[in-house]
Order: C-alpha cells, then sequence, then structure tokens
C-alpha cells in the first residue's frame, strides 16, 4: 500500500521524536511489503521563524494532499520565548488551532494506557489500578460550549458573562458514528458521557447517541453522568473502553485520565474528520527544556503512528506490531529518562527508537 504522510516536525524536541516515528514507520513498511512517502510542512514556531506567520496556506494545502499526518509537537517556552511577544494569532498555537480548522477534524481520540510495566508511575493505589487498563476519550473537538456565542455586558452596573452550549443532532451523529467505529476496533463498549439529569444538549445526546446505537448491535453501550465518570475514573479505571463526550466535558476528563496513567512521554493522540483522514500528534507538547538533548521520550509519538496506521489506513495488523514492539522494550527494562525506575536501563529517544524498531523487524 502507498501511503502519503505529510509530517510536521515543529519545536522543541519535534524533530527528534518524529524521526524515531519516521524510523519505526519505515521498519513497519519494510516488513509489510508498504510504501511510505513523507513530506515535510513547517508548523508553530519553526513556521514563524521562516515565514513570520505559524502556518502558511501552502503547508495546509500539502496536508490536505496527504492520507494523513503525523506532528511532533509546536510551541516554545512560554515565557522566555520571543514567539510569545507576538499578538495570539500569530503564535505558534495558532498554527495547531488553524491546521485543525482547516482540515475539520472534529473528532478527538486520545488513549490512556496504563502499562503493567509503568505501574509504579499511576499515582491510584494498586488494587485499583490492578494489571493496567487502557481506554480511549473520544470527545468531540468543534462544537459545544467552546464555539458558542459569548458576550460580556453589563447590567446596571452588574458585569454578566454568557457562553452558549449548542449541539445539533448531525454533530451529535458523526462524533457517536466515529466512537461506536473504534468501539468495534478494541473491546466493544462505549460510555456515553453526559449531564442529561440538567442540560438540554445533554438530553439530545443522549438521545442520538441511543439511535445510533442500534446500527451497532454488538457494541455495549451504556450512559455515566459527567460528575459520576470524574469519580469512576479514579475509582475504577479498568471498567472503561471509549468513552464518548462532549467537547468541555472530554477536556476535562481526558486530561484527568492521562494523569492517572502518570506517564505523559506515553500517550498519543489523534484527531480525525468524516473521511478516513487524521492528524496523529502525542499529548504532550515541546517540552523546550529537554529539547537537542536526545532525553524525550518517543514513545507517544511512536503510538500516534500506530493509531495513523489503525485508523487512516485500517492496517491493523502493522499497528498491533508497533504496539507490541512498545510493550516489549518496556518489558526488557529500557526507560526514557522520565519514566525510568529502579533496576531500569536508562536510554536515549534515539536510542529508545532503535530498540522499537529492533523488535518489529
Ligand atoms: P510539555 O508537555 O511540553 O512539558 C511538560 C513536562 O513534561 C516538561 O518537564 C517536559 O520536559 C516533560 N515532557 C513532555 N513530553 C515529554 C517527552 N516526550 N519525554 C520526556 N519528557 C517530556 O508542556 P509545557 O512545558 O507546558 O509546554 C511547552 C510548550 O509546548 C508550550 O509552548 C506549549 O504551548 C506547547 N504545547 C504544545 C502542544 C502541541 O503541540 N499539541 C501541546 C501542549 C503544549
Amino acid at each position: 500500500m502507498e501511503l502519503k504522510i505529510t509530517c510536521i516536525p515543529g519545536d522543541g524536541i519535534g524533530p527528534e521524536i518524529v524521526t524515531e516515528a519516521k524510523k519505526v514507520l519505515d521498519a513497519v513498511a519494510e516488513k509489510y511489503g508498504h510504501d511510505m512517502q513523507y513530506t515535510d510542512i513547517l508548523m508553530g514556531g519553526a513556521s514563524i521563524d521562516v515565514h513570520g506567520v505559524p502556518l502558511t496556506d501552502e503547508a495546509v494545502e500539502t496536508a490536505k494532499s496527504a492520507d494523513a499526518v503525523l506532528m511532533g509537537s509546536i510551541g516554545g517556552d512560554t515565557t522566555t520565548s520571543p514567539w510569545y511577544k507576538l499578538p495570539p494569532n500569530l503564535r505558534p498555537e495558532a498554527g495547531l488551532l488553524g491546521i485543525r480548522k482547516a482540515l475539520n477534524l472534529f473528532a478527538n481520540l486520545r488513549p490512556a494506557v496504563l502499562y503493567e510495566e509503568l505501574a509504579q508511575a499511576c499515582p491510584l493505589k494498586q488494587e485499583i489500578s490492578g494489571n493496567g487498563f487502557d481506554m480511549l476519550i473520544m470527545r468531540e473537538l468543534t462544537g459545544g460550549l467552546y464555539f458558542g456565542e459569548r458576550k460580556t455586558v453589563e447590567e446596571n452596573g452588574v458585569r454578566k458573562a454568557v457562553d452558549t452550549l449548542t449541539y445539533d443532532e448531525n454533530e451529535i451523529r458523526r462524533i457517536a458514528v466515529k466512537g461506536f467505529d473504534i468501539a468495534r476496533k478494541r473491546r466493544k463498549k462505549v460510555t456515553s458521557v453526559d449531564k442529561a439529569n440538567v442540560l438540554d444538549s445533554s438530553r439530545l445526546w443522549r438521545a442520538v447517541v441511543e439511535e445510533v446505537a442500534k446500527d451497532y448491535p454488538d457494541v455495549t453501550l451504556e450512559h455515566m453522568l459527567v460528575d459520576n465518570c470524574a469519580m469512576q475514573l479514579v475509582k475504577d479505571p479498568t471498567q472503561f473502553d471509549v468513552i464518548l463526550t462532549e467537547n468541555m466535558f472530554g477536556d476535562i476528563l481526558s486530561d484527568e485520565a492521562s494523569m492517572v496513567t502518570g506517564s505523559i512521554g506515553m500517550l498519543a493522540s489523534a484527531s480525525l474528520n468524516d473521511t478516513r483522514f487524521g492528524l496523529y500528534e502525542p499529548s504532550h507538547g515541546s517540552a523546550p527544556d529537554i529539547a537537542g538533548k536526545d532525553m524525550a521520550n518517543p514513545i507517544a509519538t511512536i503510538l500516534s503512528a500506530s493509531m495513523m496506521l489503525r485508523y487512516s489506513f485500517d492496517l491493523d495488523k502493522e499497528a498491533d506490531a508497533i504496539d507490541s514492539a512498545v510493550k516489549q522494550v518496556l518489558r526488557d527494562g529500557y526507560r526514557t529518562g522520565d519514566i525510568m525506575s529502579e533496576g531500569c536501563e536508562k536510554v536515549g529517544c534515539k536510542k529508545m527508537g532503535d530498540l522499537i524498531v529492533e523488535r518489529i523487524k
């Protein structure tokens, strides 16, 4: 299969971790007979330095012409970098918002996986975290409270602010379909999270999710109120497979879920549109404090590349090969600094990539 991938190395540790992810993809391509073609584009600070803006129209066009986008991370030290003296619409993060909008990426997927080997990083008690857990938060990314009408007014000398939470049934249906499709590739359970005891938008959410569920009789659907879900994530995270939820709830719950894994350098993510196209990136930032020192953990980006194979290209066997190579490296006792523990061997970014490649070949 011929795969056209646009890469955004970005800033900070971005170029280092993307290099390792490409190495792993090349190993998969060689083993399974695929042809990966990469085109790099500039975004974030790297684009500001060359073009004066964080994202050019040409870069967007290149991304659109690919089958998927693999990104490192963008941004610099927000207190010292000259990029943050620019107006907000010219700062690195504006590039990310711009590309998400241009590519219509409405579905955000963030797996939160606690590997047995990294159990000591989990802030939960061992009887709660069990033998590890593996859930995926599917968050609606382009609607709801963050995109509704907002205003601040003064009435009779009293300041008043209004934010509006709006969803139409089409917005809910398309994210629900994605959630059920992805549950089918996993353990076939969807937990739809809302606040249907209070909010009309949540009652519509629940009704539409139930309609969509009828097309997926093999997937179990349960509903959970968002406040209960926040508790359940720390009480019994092993119960979850796919958590399907709206924008603001997903924003909060996905951060909570990633914190309970305790390892930011391990967490992948994907943002998808209504075709098979997606942008794949680690959940962490550009870590300027360790950039260029061969200290970054490349695993979140490597697992993002695995998600790309699974969700944009339907190459499950190849994605499984990456996931199990990562597990094997952890089992063999190799760790980057951020996940280091006693008795393990500490390795750099490049070496971690090499070890994963060795286990794929
Ligand atoms: P960060 O995630 O970059 O770093 C937080 C801490 O985690 C740092 O100590 C860092 O060294 C460590 N860390 C992060 N990723 C790591 C990895 N792969 N291996 C080892 N250690 C790792 O968050 P921050 O410091 O708040 O942000 C730095 C910059 O990244 C900012 O400009 C911010 O805006 C940007 N950012 C970008 C994205 C993105 O590109 N999607 C996301 C979040 C933050």
